[in-house]
């Protein structure tokens, strides 16, 4: 559960963020979606607000904003992310940047300005979206696997940094396979059915499975699960 708890959910308005920002409001949490682009949200106790993570200054103002309202941050779902594909023949340096800027330095801006407050105001739990790419690589995919297993990596030293005076700031990576949101609408649909052949479930997976792992890594029910990856995949890669 998570009564009681303020959520930030970068990408809160599409797909798994959309999904967690849901499940967290269900749980008790009150939630800020956070995107570029505004969303209407159908429950009460859920807030957009404007974000572009590649712009540290717009991290900043949205933390300020909040803790002058509430004090303190208790979640963070760091789930902003996008792809540019193509093979690395064809890849220009733009498309690799633009992927760079908003998965990884993108989640270092918003972590940067409320991993710090979580270890003043005594805890917290972030929580990084990683990908199985980031772990196995894919073809066509450079850009997004470096940014997604820099995630990875990042996370495990917050796990450490944000820890290091005995403060309980919880560092965990979600790796989601392949789930069904707009993200994947773009992957040609006899890409997606190998994809779905691949795992142990022989299925795509829906956003609110995701969601309900994000939610438990959030809750005070994973206290003692730090600088983990959590995979879920449906058993693509065993
Ligand atoms: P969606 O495309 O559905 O949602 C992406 C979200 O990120 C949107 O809310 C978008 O809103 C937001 N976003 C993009 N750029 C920025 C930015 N610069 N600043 C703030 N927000 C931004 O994608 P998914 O839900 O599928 O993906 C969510 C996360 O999960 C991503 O990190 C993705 O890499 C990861 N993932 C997804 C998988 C999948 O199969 N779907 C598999 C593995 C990982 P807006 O454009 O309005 O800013």
């Amino acid at each position: 559960m998570l009564k009681g708890k303020i959520a930030v959910i970068t990408g809160g308005t599409s797909g798994i963020g959309y999904a967690c920002a849901l499940r967290m409001q269900q749980e008790g949490a009150y939630v800020y979606a956070c995107a570029r682009h505004e969303r209407e949200f159908p429950v009460e106790n859920i807030e957009y607000r404007f974000l572009d993570v590649t712009d540290e200054s717009s991290c900043q103002r949205l933390v300020k904003d909040i803790l002058d309202k509430h004090g303190r941050i208790d979640v963070l779902v760091a789930d902003a992310g996008i792809t540019k594909d193509g093979l690395t023949v064809k890849m220009d340096g733009e498309a690799f940047d633009t992927v760079i800027r908003t998965n990884l330095k993108g989640t270092f801006n918003i972590v940067k300005h409320i991993g710090p407050q979580m270890e003043i105001q005594g805890g917290g739990s972030i929580i990084t979206v990683g990908s199985v790419v980031g772990q196995f690589g894919n073809i066509g995919q450079a850009n997004y696997a470096a940014s997604k297993a820099g995630i990875i990596g990042m996370s495990k030293s917050w796990a450490k940094e944000f820890a290091r005076k005995g403060v309980p700031v919880r560092v965990n990576v979600a790796a989601p396979g392949y789930i069904l949101t707009d993200m994947v609408k773009t992957v040609p649909e006899h890409l997606l059915e190998t994809f779905a052949g691949q795992t142990m479930l022989k299925r795509l997976g829906q956003p609110e499975e995701v969601a309900g792992v994000i939610a438990f890594l959030a809750s005070d029910d994973a206290s003692y699960i730090t600088g983990t990856v959590i995979e879920v995949n449906g058993g693509m890669r065993l």
